[in-house]
């Protein structure tokens, strides 16, 4: 007998090329998954599917933990493969495998048996019934439901057979490098993390930019960033960060410009640096955690004001979520706990007590012509003083 995981994936759409290169980006992911596990293992890619086989010494739970943090995987199947040795032993095989798989089997299930060697002497409705009956015997607190079971017992009988009786949720979403690269403006909040997440669910690769401002934020602040990415970087894998010293720009706009405009022109700042780095890094986007209507920088207003700094697209996975979401996305991925220490960000220091909540493009601009003939140089001098940082 053989221990195995069945890799469960999605986007069933993709067709022809585009599948075979989702599949072999998402067996590169899971090998550098698995490379933080300790111990051997084999991927085998028969017809489609995957396979990874423990060798020696891997821990279920830790290598499960693992894939658990691979986008493009929809479930870890636990799986066992047997050789054909019979009725006989094939039950007493999914008997015990069953058993082991669970403690409380105050159950429903149903046995769901496929056949593709059409030589074996059962076919497939005699499998699930005869199946069906020896778990009945040795479990007797189970019982059957064809139609809803909480437990569905998978038989698949080729040159071996492979048995599986659970299914553990991966991430979802697609793996990472099949959908080009994006530079997320990374804070030591709650939603960019968040936001980070989101859109390298969708297989998009992502860089970071943060920007601190010594000596009003301190080295800890910084030290909490690299700490979110680094959380990050275990569905990520390793993200480069730039992390920007923005002292000096923040605080000409604190001297020149309207103080109920400083954040937006900030933002705005802060977007067009990251445009520099996202070029040097072949992005091909911004990311912000933003989302409508949370602050008064994240009006429709003031979003289109923030768009406006760069000629890149910006995308706001988080856009339509409501605070109560962000959090629970951030506990669920483990970056809550670190958001919520509370060193200050360099967009705290220099707020206005009444921000504009309805900016319009053309006074900003008027306000930003009290910059020019200073900004520049700060602007080149940020991005060369610029210190960045591999972080996994
Ligand atoms: P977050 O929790 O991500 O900091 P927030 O709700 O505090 O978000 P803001 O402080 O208004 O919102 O920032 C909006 C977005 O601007 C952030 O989600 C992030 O993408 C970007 N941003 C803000 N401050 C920084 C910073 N110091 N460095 C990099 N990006 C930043
Ligand atoms: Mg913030």
């Amino acid at each position: 007998m053989k221990r195995a995981f069945l890799i469960k994936y999605g986007e069933i759409a993709l067709k022809g090329k585009n599948r075979r290169i989702f599949e072999d980006v998402l067996v590169k992911r899971i090998r550098q998954a698995l490379d933080s596990v300790d111990g051997t293992y084999k991927i085998e890619r028969p017809r489609g599917r995957i396979f990874i086989e423990p060798e020696t010494g891997m821990d279920e739970l830790e290598t499960i933990e693992a894939l658990k943090c691979v986008f493009g995987i929809v479930a870890i199947c636990p799986v066992i493969m047997v050789e054909d040795e019979g009725f006989e032993a094939l039950a007493e095989h999914v008997v015990d495998f069953f058993g082991e798989s669970f403690n409380d089997r105050s159950l429903t299930f149903k046995v769901d048996s496929r056949r593709s060697r059409k030589n074996y002497p059962l076919n497939s409705m005699e499998l699930n019934a005869d199946l069906g009956e020896r778990l009945l015997m040795a479990y007797p607190q189970l019982k059957v439901d064809v139609h809803n079971p909480k437990v569905l017992v998978r038989v698949e009988v080729r040159d071996n057979i492979s048995i599986y009786v659970r299914e553990i949720p991966g991430p979802g979403g697609m793996p990472i490098g099949t959908n080009g690269s994006a530079q997320l403006l990374l804070s030591g909040g709650i939603d960019s993390p968040v936001a980070g997440y989101m859109i390298a669910k969708r297989g998009v690769t992502v860089h970071a930019t943060y920007f601190h401002a010594p000596p009003y934020t301190s080295e800890r602040a910084r030290q909490k960033v690299e700490d979110l990415a680094r959380i990050l970087s275990r569905y990520l894998g390793s993200v480069t960060l730039h992390v920007v010293n923005f002292t000096d720009i923040q605080m000409t706009i604190y001297e020149k410009c309207p103080h109920d405009e400083l954040t937006i022109i900030m933002r705005r700042y802060m977007m067009k640096i990251a445009e520099h780095f996202a070029k040097c890094d072949g992005d091909l986007g911004l990311v912000t955690g933003e989302s409508i209507g949370q602050v008064a920088s994240q009006t429709m207003q003031s979003l289109a004001c923030t768009d406006a700094a760069t000629s890149m697209p910006v995308y706001r996975p988080l856009i339509g979520f409501d605070k109560q979401e962000i959090v629970d996305v951030s506990e669920r991925i483990g970056t809550y706990d670190t958001s919520i220490l509370p060193y200050e960000d360099c967009c705290t220091i220099f707020v206005a007590k009444h921000p504009v909540t309805r900016p319009r493009i053309e006074r900003i601009l008027k306000s930003e012509e009290n910059l020019y003939g200073v900004i520049e140089d700060l602007v080149t001098k940020a991005i060369e003083e610029t210190d960045t940082v591999e972080i996994s």
